[in-house]
């Protein structure tokens, strides 16, 4: 591995570098992480350290680190056609290729592919194509969208509006417009002193679906135009919801006649065992969101994924859908995300963990609950978390200010292992192409760095 001169690299970072989600004035005291090489599920950094990479870089790295095909597949791309665009009844091989591929492995009802760069993009998308439908459908009054607080769909104006995140809301004079929020399905972070706390996790599910219920007759059923969420929310501390969550949501839109958006950008391509966590929690969906995994992070690039009814009116329409980015379906990131859709079913990677690493990763981290600190853990697929606690009876927290989950997520840095904190709440994702024993080194390692912070309060 090659030397590098980390002091200097930090230094030119400080100057000149403003980082996304950084406190900029904690990273100019330490100075940024510098991250060189990565193989499997492992990063490097310039000094040489190893960290198992239980976050897969941003919950992306779905098939690993060091895949030189995807390599490959950029090079020949960017050898014969580096860029040409979509716009203007155009297309090349890749991005038509890769549309044919999308309609394959998501759910029957979609088929046609709309491609962005970001899953907040995509989300954008979204929102303008919603409204639009429901314009061409000559019910424009159907503007709003539903969310929930809490959630991430990213970072644009109408990302950070559709998310539910109030710091970010309140950067920006956030949301827009017609966008509002209800309550999530969070089941461990229900209030212990309300009526909730005695609820079965299936009742608990229902009333919180119920709660688009009450807003769809709030705001009125002829103004709403989607709902939108992630199967799992993960960016919000991986909010596995109750069983009976998903179904009763399903029904309200149907009843209702609002179309329902799923976020995939975290949960598809593998992630929660499924291809996507539309299966995995029985979803049909009229508009899907993918990113992340689609390339395994890679490239960068998206997909809104259109059922057939919404494309349908579109198709019907002597209109043009104003909207587009120069890099929408870009040959280079068209290629890569096939070659890693190839490798994904080629490789039966989502099956073998399904079978395998999946349960194993649930098991291990079931270990943890002895811990005194360890309140919950929890797990669907390779996505996970533990939550920390005060008191595991009263699922109590710690004070805001002794910043737990920070400290076990340094922790964790200290010895090798990246894991994320949300609040007091780890998570966890990690590629899936882990090994058991990968999984069994993670857990160890995740074990000691929560115990070193219990012993230091
Ligand atoms: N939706 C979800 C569910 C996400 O988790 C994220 C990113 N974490 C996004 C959208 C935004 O994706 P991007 O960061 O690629 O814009």
């Amino acid at each position: 591995m090659p030397a590098h001169n980390t002091a200097a690299l930090r230094d030119i970072d400080r100057k000149h570098h403003l980082h996304p989600f950084t406190n900029h004035r904690r990273m100019f005291e330490a100075g940024a992480r510098i991250i060189t090489a990565a193989e499997g599920v492992y990063v490097y950094d310039s000094e040489g350290k190893r960290y198992l990479d239980a976050m897969a870089g941003l919950w992306c790295v779905n098939i690993g680190y060091g895949r030189t095909e995807l390599a490959e597949a950029a090079a020949r791309q960017m050898a014969e056609l580096p860029y040409y665009n979509s716009f203007f009844q155009t297309a090349q091989l890749p991005a038509v290729e890769l549309a044919k591929s999308l309609a394959e492995v998501t759910p029957k009802q979609y088929s046609r592919a709309f491609f962005g760069c970001t899953g907040s993009d995509a989300n954008d998308t979204i929102v303008r194509l919603v409204r639009h439908y429901w314009h061409l459908r000559g019910q424009g009054k159907r503007q709003i969208i539903i969310s929930r607080r809490n959630a991430y769909h990213g970072s644009t104006m109408a990302g950070a509006s559709l998310g539910g995140m109030a710091a970010m809301h309140a950067q920006g004079g956030l949301p827009l417009p017609d966008i509002t929020h209800i309550a999530q399905p969070y089941y461990f972070g229900r209030d212990a002193d309300a009526a909730n706390n005695n609820l079965t996790a299936d009742e608990f599910g229902r009333k919180a679906a119920h709660a688009l219920q009450e807003k769809i007759e709030q705001v009125g059923a002829d103004r709403v135009a989607a709902f939108i969420g992630e199967p799992i929310q993960g960016a919000g501390g991986v909010i596995i919801p109750p069983q009976s969550y998903w179904p009763a949501i399903q029904k309200i839109c149907k009843q209702h006649d609002i179309l329902l958006v799923v976020d995939e950008v975290i949960c598809g391509f593998g992630r929660t065992g499924n291809w996507f966590g539309s299966e995995t929690f029985d979803i049909e969906g009229d508009v899907m969101t993918l990113a992340k995994g689609m390339s395994s992070g890679y490239q960068p690039i998206s997909a809104v994924m259109v059922a057939d009814k919404v494309a349908r009116v579109l198709d019907e329409h002597d209109d043009e859908f104003s909207h587009g980015y120069t890099y929408s379906g870009h040959p280079v990131a068209c290629a890569v995300a096939l070659e890693n859709i190839n490798i994904l079913r080629r490789e039966k990677i989502i099956e073998t963990a399904r079978r395998d690493t999946m349960p194993h990763l649930l098991a291990q981290l079931q270990t943890l609950t002895d811990h005194p600190m360890v309140g919950e853990v929890r797990a669907c697929g390779l996505i996970g978390a533990i939550e920390l606690v005060a008191d595991k009876t009263t699922r109590k927290r710690y004070a805001d200010d002794m910043k737990i989950g920070i400290r076990c997520r340094d922790a964790c840095f200290d010895n090798g292992l990246v894991m994320r904190a949300v609040g007091d709440t780890l998570v966890l994702s990690p590629p899936l192409i882990i090994s058991r024993d990968e999984i069994d080194a993670l857990v160890d390692l995740a074990r000691r760095s929560i115990d070193q912070v219990y012993q230091s309060i």
